[in-house]
């Protein structure tokens, strides 16, 4: 740990977005405890706020004006002076120009400056003046430096940074460059570490996993890198997301005869009309898809499937949307993440004209949500009656008396807390639950036999 005049200053860091941007913060959390800051649980606390921020739709954006004015009204902080500091997708994309929006912003760091956040910190406490560092490419991967974890049982890991596939509406592969795939020897490792002390589940992240290592081997090595994973005695193994264009049958291979990942697939569709694909260049048809998920099911049959849908993508049609509707029902998805098309400046989409009425793809949207609850509230109706191992996370917002988890597939799981055992004593390790009640969005049922 160097001397820092960080050092005893608290911290506050707000995370919007996806989870590449809650690993991101965890990152910068890394290197504010290496210099000796502590963390504090709100604003009002803390020397130093940090909004790690997302642009990939409008709201976000918005919402970031509204977090930052809302510091001015703060009481004083401990230190006397309150820095605030603006990362993530929207400070790579703004960079200085943030500045004329937002008067009371510090320092702002881009998406590929995060090794620098804190010499960035120090220097607008010693000299109090607004610092800026938005470069294109990483000097340091944020993925090669400290972090801090949130949970000792479980983890986020980055095995790849940044997008190539430039979807006409996404901003990503603007804010977060090329696709940079990490070392498979140090991922290994990484994880190897992580079991050793104690990790049973992992998620690996990437804008697209299924291509990782095609920038150093010439091809994808997904597959390879999920078998050496299944290797290192990590119980649990998820990963976010698939693109379903580089889905390989050697992937669909590696997660059915690898045990420790998880029967779950997020493979993102994003439309179930071809005609509208085509224009979001995402470089599959509404038939390859359903092929790949048909794929898919022969392997796994229980598979729990999620995906994200745009709904008004422009100039998509009544008939397009009814694609989409139908090839949801077909696919049945265990959960989705559907989305209004958010007009991005830059994207080639946003040269698309549209006179779609905002009352129209509202009306979609609705639609295609109660598709959805009615796809996850049949896919939990297989698991009535079953015993369901459960990772344990804590207890349920709104009744402590039961304890709260998810299964392999991904579903959030209730049931009371057994008698004698405290939460604390079950975070981190998994129980059985023999599953009485499968409503839309939870299971629930009763403990049996031993924590483990
Ligand atoms: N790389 C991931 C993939 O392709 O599955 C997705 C990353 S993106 C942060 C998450 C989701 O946001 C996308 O899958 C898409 O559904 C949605 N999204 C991206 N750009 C959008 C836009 N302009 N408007 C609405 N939703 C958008
Ligand atoms: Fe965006 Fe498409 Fe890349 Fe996903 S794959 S991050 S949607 S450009």
């Amino acid at each position: 740990m160097h001397t820092s005049i960080l050092s005893g200053k608290t911290y506050f860091i707000r995370t919007f977005g996806c989870q590449m941007n809650m690993h991101d913060s965890e990152r910068v959390s890394g290197l504010l405890d290496s210099c000796g800051a502590l963390e504090v649980a709100g604003p009002e606390d803390a020397d130093i706020v940090i909004f790690m921020t997302c642009c990939v739709r409008e709201a976000a954006d918005t919402r970031l004006y509204g977090q930052c004015s809302s510091c001015k009204s703060l009481p004083a902080p401990p230190s006397g002076r309150r820095v605030v500091a603006v990362g993530g997708c929207i400070a790579q994309r703004d960079g200085a120009g943030l500045l004329t929006n937002l008067d009371n912003v510090d320092v702002i760091f881009g998406t590929h400056s995060i090794a620098h956040v804190a010499e960035l910190l120090e220097d607008a406490f010693t000299d109090g003046e607004r610092h800026v560092r938005c470069e294109e490419t990483d000097a340091q991967p944020a993925t090669s430096m400290p972090w801090h974890r949130a949970e000792s049982y479980r983890a986020w890991v980055p095995i790849m940074t940044g997008c190539n596939n430039f979807c006409s509406y996404c901003i990503v592969p603007y804010v977060r460059g090329r696709e940079k795939s990490r070392d498979m020897d140090e991922i290994v490792d990484e994880v190897t570490g992580l079991a050793r002390v104690g990790a049973r589940e992992i998620t690996l992240l990437g804008q697209n996993v299924n291509s990782y290592g095609r920038d150093l081997f010439g091809a994808p090595r997904f597959a390879e890198l999920l078998r050496r994973l299944g290797d290192t005695g990590i119980e649990r193994i998820f990963f976010t997301s698939s693109h379903p264009k580089d889905l390989l049958p050697e992937t669909i291979d590696a997660m059915a005869e690898v045990p420790a990942v998880m029967p779950q697939l997020h493979l993102a569709v994003q439309s179930g009309s071809s005609r509208i694909l085509k224009l979001m260049n995402r470089r599959y048809t509404r038939e390859q898809y359903l092929d790949l998920i048909d794929r898919v099911r022969d392997r796994i049959p229980d598979i729990a499937l999620s995906t994200d849908i745009i709904v008004g993508f422009p100039g998509e049609t009544e008939e397009d949307f009814l694609e989409t509707l139908s090839l949801a029902e077909r696919v049945g998805y265990a959960q989705a993440f559907t989305f209004i098309y958010s007009r991005r400046e830059g994207t080639p989409a946003a040269r698309i004209a549209d006179d779609t009425p905002r009352e129209v793809i509202l009306d979609r949207f609705n639609r295609l949500v109660k598709v959805i609850e009615g796809s996850a509230y049949a896919f939990n109706q297989h698991d009535l009656e079953t015993v369901v191992p459960v990772l344990v996370e804590g207890t349920s917002k709104k009744d402590a008396t039961k304890l709260l988890g998810k299964s392999p597939k991904n579903q959030t799981v209730h049931a009371p807390l057994p008698e004698g055992l405290r939460v604390d004593d079950l975070v981190g390790r998994i129980v059985d639950v023999k599953v009485d009640t499968a409503r839309t969005w939870y299971l629930s049922g009763s403990v049996v036999g031993q924590p483990r």
